[in-house]
C-alpha cells in the first residue's frame, strides 16, 4: 500500500508488528469483527524476526496450564480453517520427552503419558540407551507449516479490506488534539497513521513500543533460542517424534533427510536482529552426537530467534491499564505459534467486549504484572 506524504493513514485499529501474533489478531479483527485494520511492520517484509525462526511445532502438553488451553484451541481454529486451504497447515508429529524420573515428571501433563525406556527406543532408535531413564509420549503434538498460516492470515486480512505496510518502524505517538481529539497519531518512517486503538505485537520491540505510547514497560525478556538444520549419516525416520530433553540442554526432530537441532538456550538478549554463535552450534552438535547414532556431518544453516517472556512466563493480551487506546498482545515466549488463534480470538473477543467473563482475560491481563 503506497500513501501520499503527508496524508495521514486513518483506520480503527492500528497493529504494530507483522509477526504471527500481529497478522493473526489483525485479521480476525477484520474478518469476525469488520474492523477497518492497518498493520504496520518496521522490516521490509512480514515475520522477519522471530516468526520466521521457530521449530514449527505445537505441543498441547507444553508451558503452563493456561497456555495448554490456548494451544488446544488453537489446533481446533486452524483444523477447522484447514477446510478453506489447498494444502494443510499441520501434520501429525508425537513429542517424546527424555531425562531421568525426575526432570521428566516435573515437565509431564494430561497430554503427556510415560512410557518405558524400550518403548521410547523404538520410537527413537537413534538415541543410545544410556542417554535416558525415563520418557514421556504426547501424541497429540502436530509439525505446523508456519509459513502457510502466516499466509492464512495475511489473504484473510487483505480480503476483508485490511492495509498492510511494510518498512515502516513506529517511533514516535502522541493524542490528536482538536477534531479529531482523542485519536492516536503515530509517525513512522514517512508515513503518519492515525487510530483509536493501538496493538503491540511488537515482540521483542514491545516495551520499547510502551514507552514512545507512554505506557509503563512490562519487564519483557527476549531470550536467545538457536536452532540449525544440519546434515546426518543416518536420517531419522519420517513421522519420527520430536525428541526434547527434560533437561533443557537439546532438542531435534526430523526436516527431510535433514535433522533439525536446538540447544534449547535462554539467554537474556537486548531487542535485536538475533545471530547464532558458531561456537554454540559446535557444541550442540557434539551433544547431539553423544547421545544419538545419526551422525552429524555439516551444519547446512542455523539462526537465532529471541522467545520474548513476561516474568510469570504467560503471555500478556489486554488494555494498558493506565493507557486508553493502548492494547498488549506479547510475552508469547516459546509458544507463539501454538497459542496464535486461540489469543487472536480472545484478543478481539476482549477488544469488542465479549469476554469480559472469561477468566483467561484476567489470568492474562497486563494488570497483573508490577514491576
Ligand atoms: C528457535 C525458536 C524455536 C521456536 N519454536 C516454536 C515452536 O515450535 N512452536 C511455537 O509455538 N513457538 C515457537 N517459538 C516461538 C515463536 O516463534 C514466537 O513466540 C513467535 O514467533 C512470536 O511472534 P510475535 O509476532 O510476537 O513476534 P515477532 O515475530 O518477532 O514479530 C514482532 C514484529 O514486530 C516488529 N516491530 C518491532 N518494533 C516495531 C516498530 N517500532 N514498528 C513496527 N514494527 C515493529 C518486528 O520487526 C517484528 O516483525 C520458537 C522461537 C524460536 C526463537
Amino acid at each position: 500500500m503506497t500513501v501520499p506524504p503527508n496524508t495521514p493513514v486513518s483506520c480503527d485499529v492500528l497493529v504494530i508488528g507483522g509477526g504471527i501474533a500481529g497478522l493473526s489478531l489483525a485479521a480476525e479483527l477484520a474478518v469476525a469483527h469488520g474492523a477497518d485494520v492497518v498493520l504496520v511492520e518496521a522490516e521490509q517484509t512480514l515475520a522477519y524476526h522471530t516468526s520466521s525462526r521457530s521449530a514449527r511445532q505445537l505441543i498441547p502438553s507444553y508451558g503452563p496450564l493456561p497456555v495448554q488451553d490456548l494451544t488446544l484451541r488453537t489446533l481446533a481454529l486452524i483444523r477447522s480453517a484447514e477446510a478453506e486451504l489447498s494444502a494443510p497447515v499441520l501434520t501429525p508429529r508425537s513429542f517424546l520427552l527424555i531425562g531421568d524420573e525426575e526432570s521428566v515428571r516435573d515437565r509431564a501433563s494430561t497430554h503427556m503419558h510415560p512410557v518405558m525406556p524400550a518403548e521410547a527406543l523404538g520410537l527413537a532408535p537413534e538415541l543410545k540407551p544410556g542417554a535416558f531413564t525415563a520418557a514421556g509420549l504426547d501424541t497429540t503434538s502436530v509439525a505446523c507449516d508456519t509459513d502457510a498460516l502466516l499466509e492464512y492470515h495475511r489473504q484473510r486480512l487483505c480480503s476483508a479490506g485490511g492495509r498492510i505496510m511494510t518498512g515502516q518502524r513506529v517511533r514516535e505517538a502522541g493524542r490528536r488534539e482538536g477534531p479529531a481529539a482523542g485519536l492516536w497519531e503515530v509517525a513512522a518512517q514517512g508515513s503518519r497513521f492515525r487510530a483509536q486503538t493501538v496493538i503491540n505485537a511488537a515482540g521483542a520491540w514491545a516495551d520499547g513500543i510502551a514507552e514512545i505510547f507512554g505506557a509503563r514497560p512490562l519487564g519483557l525478556t527476549p531470550f536467545r533460542r538457536t536452532a540449525a538444520v544440519v546434515d546426518v549419516e543416518r536420517p531419522l525416520a519420517e513421522g519420527a517424534p520430536m525428541v526434547a530433553d527434560a533437561g533443557d540442554r537439546f532438542y531435534y526432530r526430523p526436516e527431510g533427510q535433514q535433522v533439525l537441532i536446538s540447544p534449547s538456550e535462554s539467554e537474556p538478549s537486548v531487542a535485536e536482529d538475533a545471530r547464532p554463535r558458531p561456537t554454540d552450534v559446535q557444541a550442540l552438535v557434539e551433544l547431539v552426537n553423544s547421545v544419538t547414532t545419526m551422525g552429524i556431518t555439516g551444519v547446512s544453516r542455523a539462526w537465532t530467534g529471541l522467545r520474548t517472556e513476561t516474568q510469570d512466563g504467560l503471555p500478556v493480551v489486554g488494555p494498558d491499564p493506565a493507557v486508553q487506546g493502548f492494547f498488549w498482545l506479547a510475552g508469547q515466549g516459546g509458544y507463539g505459534f501454538q497459542t496464535s488463534s486461540g489469543i487472536a480470538e480472545l484478543a478481539a473477543g476482549i477488544l469488542v467486549g465479549t469476554e469480559a467473563e472469561n477468566p483467561l482475560s484476567r489470568t492474562l491481563s497486563p494488570a497483573r504484572i508490577t514491576v
